[in-house]
């Protein structure tokens, strides 16, 4: 028996080695999980018919002696990411039976990292959501509790990671949706420095906010994949080099008066003071910084972001991509195509990024939100010269029960308050496991730290050293 509860990388790749067990067995202990679990929790849209065979290959490797860093390791892949040849649906209806037809940069390199693929998992259509409750193929339901959401929109790489359902997973973040999604199934999520990790072959929301990165069950498996798949990419012209990274001052900043906002669960601040404390043990100062500017955050995103949707959205017109409702002429097939096959969620944002853009009022609304997101940036600048990383809890809330929010999208949104400002000054973003709430069925929770501009490897450190403190 294989303790899938605490596998880690590192222990996969010494049992291959030591020949404990071979990537077949693991595969297929991940696949009996699926089998037990997933009917209900539905973390995955597809598992790929031929994992074993990828397992027996990926076996083959070891036995030959070739040495890699993710030879064997089984990953959940979210459905917005281009594997080629294997169906891609974003969890839209517009794209069903949509084909990649080549392999995102980060699916090449975990492929010549050796990594297999389990297969794709659910997520809030378009990655516009918090809660996977978009998805057009129904729900993921949280792994701690099933009346509850896996947040999103990369619900199902959480819910897979979480449920012990594969070793590591793949998500996109545009304003929380790796590390929301992550605290509430209790997994490691991280948010690269935008550009380090190439966006080219996932599907784009919000371009100048979108990263891809990784789900694990601890800091370490978090920065192994991060490794993997960083890098400058041609292909990407929004791609950048990795900087030299500098030494901690072991110092963490908190914004006391971000916790005294409306909305917050009284569990979730304990728990953020529990976690300074532990912080403390671990041997940071801890320093209140000032960032004057934090609390537009979540309207500049709900601005700046629709925008990008829907010039992003455009493309699927049932021409390009994936399927097409036929009406008499080019425009009615446009018009069904997207009525009909788009969801409820993408709808509004198209409709409220279009009027955002529109002429009379794009200096008002996408202008200035432009203008708020350089001041959000020098604020974070500003307090980088003093402290290693911000801290905020990664949510306000735990999971939350499914269908609580979805007839309120403001209420949904405010979910994102702590997560978005990362995606706005392009900065990396961790969520760390840090507790359970009290309840009968305890629900994990999550602490968030915002690293500066491509010192990525300082969260990796301050996350080690969190775990570490207990
Ligand atoms: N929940 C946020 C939203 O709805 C974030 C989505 C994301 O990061 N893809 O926009």
């Amino acid at each position: 028996m294989i303790d899938l509860e605490t596998l880690t990388i590192e222990k996969v790749r010494k049992a291959y080695k030591d020949g404990l067990y071979s990537c077949e067995d693991l595969v297929k202990a991940y696949l009996a999980e699926i089998e037990k679990k997933d009917k209900e929790m539905h973390a995955y849209l597809e598992v790929f018919g031929d994992v074993l065979e990828q397992a027996k290959e990926a076996d083959k490797k070891i036995k030959e002696g070739i040495d890699l860093p993710l030879l064997g390791v089984p990953f959940a892949i979210k459905d917005n990411i281009l594997i080629k040849g294997r169906i891609a649906s974003s969890a839209s209806k517009i794209l069903e039976n949509y084909k990649a037809t080549y392999d995102a940069t980060v699916i090449k390199k975990l492929k010549d990292a050796g990594a297999i693929f389990i297969g794709r998992t659910n997520m809030d259509e378009f990655a516009m959501g918090g809660s996977t409750e978009n998805s057009a193929y129904g729900v993921t339901k949280n792994p701690y509790e099933a009346g509850r959401v896996a947040g999103g929109s990369s619900g199902g790489s959480a819910a897979s990671v979480g449920g012990k359902m594969a070793l590591v997973a793949l998500g996109s973040d545009t304003g929380g949706s790796i590390r929301q999604p992550a605290s509430f199934c209790g997994a490691v999520g991280f948010k690269p420095s935008y550009g380090r990790v190439s966006r080219f072959g996932v599907m784009a929301m919000g371009s100048s906010l979108d990263q891809i990165g990784p789900f694990a069950s601890n800091v370490s498996d978090a920065e192994i994949v991060d490794m993997v798949i960083a890098g400058f990419d041609n292909n990407d012209s929004t791609s950048v080099k990795g900087v030299a990274q500098k030494s901690l001052k072991k110092k963490i900043g908190i914004v006391p008066k971000l916790l005294e906002m409306d909305g917050i669960a009284k569990e979730v601040k304990d728990n953020f003071f529990e976690s300074v404390e532990r912080f403390k043990r671990a041997g940071y100062e801890i320093v209140e910084v000032d960032l004057p500017n934090i609390s537009y955050s979540l309207p500049v995103y709900y601005v700046l972001m629709p925008a990008e949707v829907s010039s992003n959205m455009a493309r699927f017109d049932g021409v390009k991509f994936g399927s097409k409702i036929e009406g008499a002429n080019l425009l009615e097939d446009y018009m069904k195509t997207r009525a009909e096959l788009l969801g409820k969620e993408v709808k509004r944002r198209i409709l409220l990024g279009t009027y955002v853009l529109s002429a009379g009022y794009y200096d008002a609304y996408y202008g200035k939100a432009n203008r708020v997101r350089e001041l959000i940036k020098k604020d974070f600048d500003k307090a980088f010269e003093v402290v290693d990383a911000v801290l905020t809890p990664t949510a306000p809330t735990p999971a939350f029960k499914i269908g609580e929010k979805t007839n309120n999208p403001i209420e949904m949104y405010l979910a994102d308050i702590f997560t978005v400002t990362a995606n706005l000054i392009g900065c990396p973003g961790i969520s760390i496991p840090s507790g359970f709430t009290k309840d009968e069925k305890p629900l994990p929770l999550g602490i968030q730290l915002v690293g500066a501009y491509l010192q990525d490897g300082s969260l990796f450190e301050i996350g080690k050293d969190f775990e570490r403190a207990e």
